[in-house]
């Protein structure tokens, strides 16, 4: 078991800087394969971090392509483009065949950002979308102080228009969940979860279940007070078993199961659920990064009358995460990466990196992959998942290059 030195390289490049006059892109340290961003300026929030690198993580897996995102105060008067681009070529962003890697650069300080994208994804297009990225869903957010929102936005824009990740998905936004203009992160990755919108973001019951006035005053309780419940989950048992045509009604009564109004067990008096970001105050942050990434989600309801609070849990049903040895939150993803390729005459060895987003565990081990038998015939690689040749296999990372095309901007 081996954990990534991040956090010591992170506290090392702070000190070393105190005093520093230039920056030096030499003392930046590559935050891959278990992280993908970098911020050196200090300016941004964990949760944005932790955001970034699930979406980096997310486009290495899915697409095969990679996207950094690297904030600092201040290049010291060197262009941003010029340094962006020479980050990019010492860390080898991107695949060494497809040259596939797209750099978010932000220089806070400077008030400046910059897409450095890689020469197999630097076409006029290209560059024309990561101009429109940073004028539409970035510089308004910086000009309004919130750099989060801003780089956050680049960066999901940029997964899902330049590297062709496909659900990435905004929060859609409910009037009474819009308590800052900061955009929330929310990547779904389960399609069932989709086909069964909460009753909060449906205009249509959601005055019936809201509370009139903000749930913290009107219901004072402790979280801890509330024991977690997980309801009855009949999984791929259930689904099964409800065969054909059954399936769309099993789905219904699942989720009227979940929505169906509830007494409270202790005064038998109607209780209601908070809405989205109301019962982030009742979940510890595993549960709230659990909620955010989507591998399972949960409901808060309060009674009206006493000060009963139930906790209901819903586990994803697909999800890539699995649970963390160290924080015990659906939060751990993992990342391979072929170290020797499998032939007709040899197994290969693949490298499985392995991050939790909720707490700072990380592992890395490798493991043998068989070797291959021929096919009888065809074989189905080579089959194209992203836009412009990436594969999902992806390869040894690294080797990527850039010329620094891209678009840019200040504000
Ligand atoms: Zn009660
Ligand atoms: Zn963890």
């Amino acid at each position: 078991m081996r954990f990534a030195p991040v956090f010591p390289g992170l506290f090392l490049l702070l000190v070393v800087f105190t005093d520093a006059n230039a920056l030096d892109i030499a003392s930046l340290g590559d935050p891959r394969p278990s992280r993908w961003s970098l911020d050196h300026s200090g300016q941004l929030d964990q949760a944005t971090l932790n955001a970034l690198d699930e979406l980096g993580q997310r486009v290495r897996s899915d697409t095969g392509h990679e996207l950094v995102v690297v904030a600092v105060t201040s290049t010291d008067g060197e262009s941003q483009r010029k340094l962006g681009m020479r980050l990019f070529n010492r860390w080898e962003i991107g695949n060494r065949a497809r040259h596939d890697g797209v750099l978010l650069f932000v220089a806070l300080g400077d008030r400046r950002v910059e897409f450095i994208l890689g020469d197999g994804v630097d076409e006029n297009r290209h560059v024309a979308i990561s101009q429109e990225i940073v004028d539409q869903d970035m510089l308004p957010r910086f000009r309004r102080g919130d750099p989060n929102g801003a780089v956050l936005a680049g960066a999901r824009a940029a997964a899902r228009r330049l590297l062709g990740l496909p659900d990435v998905i905004a929060t859609p936004q409910v009037a009474a969940d819009v308590v800052s203009v900061r955009e929330q992160p929310r990547i779904v990755a389960d399609p069932v979860k989709v086909e069964e919108p909460l009753v909060e973001r449906d205009p249509a019951t959601a005055t019936a279940l809201r509370p009139a006035v903000s749930p913290p005053t009107t219901y004072p309780v402790s979280a801890p007070s509330a024991p977690t419940q997980s309801e009855p989950g009949w999984g791929w048992f259930g689904l099964a078993g409800a065969g054909g045509g059954g399936v769309v009604g099993f789905l219904m009564w699942r989720r009227w199961l979940r929505n169906r109004p509830r007494n409270c067990e202790r005064c038998q008096q109607p209780m209601v659920r908070l809405g989205e970001h109301a019962d982030d105050q009742h979940l510890d942050h595993g549960q709230v990064v659990e909620e955010r990434i989507g591998s399972v989600d949960y409901d808060i309801w309060c009674c009206t009358a006493c000060s009963n609070v139930v906790k209901l849990r819903y586990g994803a049903w697909f999800t890539r995460y699995a649970r963390c040895p160290r924080c015990r939150a659906v939060t751990k993803s993992s990342n391979e990466t072929t170290l020797i390729a499998a032939t007709y005459d040899h197994g290969g060895q693949v490298r499985v990196d392995e991050a939790c987003v909720a707490c700072d565990y990380r592992n890395t081990y490798t493991r043998s992959t068989p070797q291959k038998t021929r096919p009888s015939t065809g074989n189905r690689s080579g089959i194209s998942i992203g836009g412009f040749g990436g594969g999902r296999s992806g390869g040894r990372s690294g080797g990527g290059r850039s010329s620094g095309r891209g678009g840019g901007g200040g504000w």
